[in-house]
């Protein structure tokens, strides 16, 4: 997918400035811990985009004070993906705004990421779906979604765009959101992320939290200590074994139906089904529009 031409395009060994791309969620933000906060309708959805973005600018600050010349393109991967207020976001950024539609966004919450970026922010995600106690925990599609297994291994959301970022040839950097996603992401990811801790899980709806004014610092020291850790080719890609299998357990049959009349995609049982490519981005996007397709004609998130 090609980035608007507003900045210069130049390839990763012949330039001298960071391209960070920046894959954001809203679950693991400063202050973000129900439903009420996430979708459009709710009356503290206002006040959390503010939050979101908040976030957003507290790492690109960060990472800004080691990098310059940094540029950033962050694609808005929560829920309806017009979260982000743009005008108050830092303006070293371009946004990746609207739906995950096939058609709009076949990399879901990496579009428009290519092999141009250095390093790869993960910021503001949450627990994959099952995690005992996890904070509004879940993967993709929280309705759709019991399970979802890359190589055979259960794994979140940060597992799936971590694999697209390492397709590209990109390390995650920085992972952002509460206690249980620092677990996930150490048993997961093992290429040295550095990870910032804006809020303690209490349940499915709750936790302790700071404010922002407090975890602005912790969020912009942990970008900028990601890109020093960066700078000293001190981080590994996270590249499972191609040709790499992604599968997803829905939670009702019908889904699974749905799901495989996408070329490419294999029925694997009677709720589950798989995509397999000789890259993570392509067996990542092959899966992501069987789970659009799984979407019955009722989804508001997708239009
Ligand atoms: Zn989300």
């Amino acid at each position: 997918m090609a980035v608007p031409t507003i900045m210069p395009r130049t390839l990763k060994h012949r330039r001298e400035f960071m391209r960070i791309f920046i894959s954001s969620d809203m679950e693991g933000i400063t202050g973000v811990v129900h439903r009420d906060q996430l979708m459009p309708e709710g009356k503290t959805y206002e006040a959390a985009r503010r939050l979101f973005t908040h976030d957003l600018n507290a790492v690109m600050e960060g990472a800004l004070r080691e990098a310059p010349d940094a540029e950033f393109v962050i694609c808005d991967g929560h829920g309806v993906m017009r979260n982000i207020v743009l005008e108050d976001l830092h303006e070293r950024a371009q946004l990746v705004i609207g739906p995950a539609a096939f058609e709009n966004k076949p990399l879901c919450q990496c579009e428009c990421i290519d092999d141009s970026f250095d390093l790869g922010f993960l910021v503001g995600f949450h627990t994959r779906a099952g995690t005992p106690g996890g904070l509004l925990a879940h993967t993709w599609v929280g309705t759709t979604i019991a399970n979802f297994f890359i190589n055979g291994k259960v794994v979140g959301e940060i597992a799936i765009n971590a694999s697209i970022m390492g397709s590209y040839g990109i390390p995650v950097g920085l992972v952002t959101g509460d206690q249980g996603l620092k677990k996930e992401a150490e048993e997961t990811l093992a290429g040295g992320h550095i990870f910032a801790q804006v809020k303690r899980a209490l349940g499915p709806t709750a936790a302790l939290c700071m404010t922002p004014k407090k975890t602005r610092p912790i969020l912009a020291d942990a970008a900028a200590e990601a890109v020093r850790k960066f700078k000293s080719k001190k981080f590994k890609l996270f590249k499972p074994k191609l040709p790499v299998t992604m599968e997803v357990q829905t939670y009702r049959r019908e889904m699974t139906d749905r799901a495989v009349t996408v070329p490419g995609i294999k029925r694997t049982g009677e709720m589950s089904f798989s995509a397999t490519a000789d890259s993570a981005a392509k067996a990542a996007s092959l899966i992501w529009h069987g789970v659009t397709r799984a979407q019955d004609a009722a989804a508001p998130w997708l239009t």
